[in-house]
């Protein structure tokens, strides 16, 4: 017995499943997974000694790499203060300004949660009290956290263990969510032209990755904002995982910056916490001004904004300049290259969806771009690619409706790790 399955199988008798957070349990691929016992760099190291390239980065945040020195540094020092205050902190003001001037005018205020969850719940709360209506519509396959509204639909850790909404959401909350088949404007319009008057916001990732990546089809975030304002309705761009990643401007930065449109009100998380409890949501200043204890909307947390935490987003956003972002697409261009060659050499049907640094495979000759379109991926051949490229020392994401995420700490001699890793999965997958 490893000294993981040995941890795992202790876990399994105090957490459920062994785990804090579902999808981390290997559900979708079989087999005990792996205990983490240190990160560096580009690389994971196992609680064995074995070390993984690591493309799965925490799920996102570590887009500089494990323990970068500066991060480690900025969140020493803040620890070395204070671990937490729950009083405004100078850390977390340098924060709030740096993303407000990142976001190029998209957003006046900013208030931080510790996850992305609780961001998503708080932009539904703004928008359900600004505008006195009580209705959201989602995409179908697209994840915004594990708030009930949002647990109709969902992709992500849902989708991979093949769960039904979940029960514990009372149904008339459920009936408050309306779900769409991602890329659809014909069936928002409808949805729209029936229901207008109730609709509170209509959600969205701004690309979508927790049915794998979908490519958002041209102009189509652009028509939910239109069609949204049309009826009186507000628009939520969720940029938890995009954000800060597909570009410097997350994904408003690929569509509606450059299109001359911006979202009532955006969320982030992961990149923004450079690894550490943090995320957020903004807008323009009227919208979160109703916020308490400007406005009425109720909304709060006890370690939100937390020093140490800011000082990790902080010190991530401020590594992430334009050079940077370059080297990252350069690295995706690259990883996804290797992957693509391997599985090609050998045969196995595969899609790569990509948007700058952001993508994911899926083993299927159909071109995806919903979920019943990524639903229909051969979820076996994944599990075999997928163990074999764990054996073959690379972590992957433990389910096809997840994203990959590289880090800017990949190296070229990680890629020619990578390129014999990958000729072995494909095979398996073969
Ligand atoms: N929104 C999106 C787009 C996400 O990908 C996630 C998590 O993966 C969330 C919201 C929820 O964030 P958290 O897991 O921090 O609650």
């Amino acid at each position: 017995m490893t000294r993981s399955e040995e941890l795992f199988a202790q876990a399994c008798t105090v957490m459920p499943g062994g785990v804090s957070s579902p999808v981390r349990a290997f559900g979708r691929v079989g087999g005990a997974p792996v205990f983490a016992a240190s990160g560096r760099g580009s690389r994971i190291t196992d609680v064995d000694g074995r070390q993984y390239l690591d493309l799965v980065n925490s799920w996102g945040p570590l887009i500089a790499g494990y323990s970068h020195p500066a991060i480690v540094a900025a969140v020493q020092a803040e620890v070395a203060r204070a671990t937490s205050f729950g009083a405004p902190c100078e850390v977390e003001l340098r924060l709030a300004q740096k993303v407000v001037e990142r976001m190029a005018g998209a957003i006046g205020r900013i208030r931080f949660t510790c996850s992305g969850t609780e961001a998503v719940m708080t932009a539904a709360r703004i928008a359900r009290g600004a505008t006195g209506r009580p209705l959201l519509v989602k995409f179908v396959g697209c994840y915004h956290g594990h708030a009930d509204s949002f647990l109709v639909a969902a992709g992500s850790g849902v989708a991979s263990l093949g769960l039904p909404d979940s029960p514990g959401v009372p149904s008339e909350i459920a009936a408050d969510t309306l779900t769409v088949p991602y890329g659809r404007l014909d069936l928002v319009e409808r949805v729209f032209a029936e229901r207008g008057d109730e609709i509170a916001a209509v959600v969205t990732e701004s690309v979508p990755a927790n049915m794998g990546v979908i490519v958002p089809p041209e102009g189509f975030n652009k028509g939910l904002y239109e069609i949204a304002h049309r009826h009186g309705a507000l628009m939520i761009q969720d940029e938890v995982l995009a954000g800060f990643r597909v570009s410097p401007t997350g994904g408003w930065g690929l569509q509606g910056r450059l299109e001359g449109w911006t979202p009532d009100l955006f969320t982030f998380g992961k990149v923004i916490g450079g690894g550490m409890p943090l995320a957020a949501v903004g807008g323009r200043a009227e919208l979160m001004d109703r916020l308490a204890p400007v406005g009425p909307i109720y909304q709060a947390g006890t370690l939100s904004g937390n020093p140490a935490a800011c000082a990790a987003g902080l010190a991530t956003l401020e590594l992430m300049d334009d050079a940077a972002y370059q080297k990252l697409y350069d690295i995706a261009d690259r990883v996804s290259g290797i992957v693509s060659a391997a599985l090609a050499r050998e045969g196995v049907a595969h899609r790569l969806n990509k948007v700058t640094s952001l993508f994911s495979f899926f083993l299927t000759d159909e071109p995806v771009v919903d979920f019943a379109s990524a639903s229909r991926q051969d979820h076996e051949a994944f599990a075999r690619f997928f163990h074999a490229a764990l054996d073959e020392g690379v972590w992957l994401p433990p389910s096809g409706f997840e994203a990959w995420f590289c880090s800017t700490a990949i190296t070229d001699d990680d890629l020619e790790h990578l390129e014999r890793a990958m000729a072995v999965a494909a095979r398996a997958a073969a």
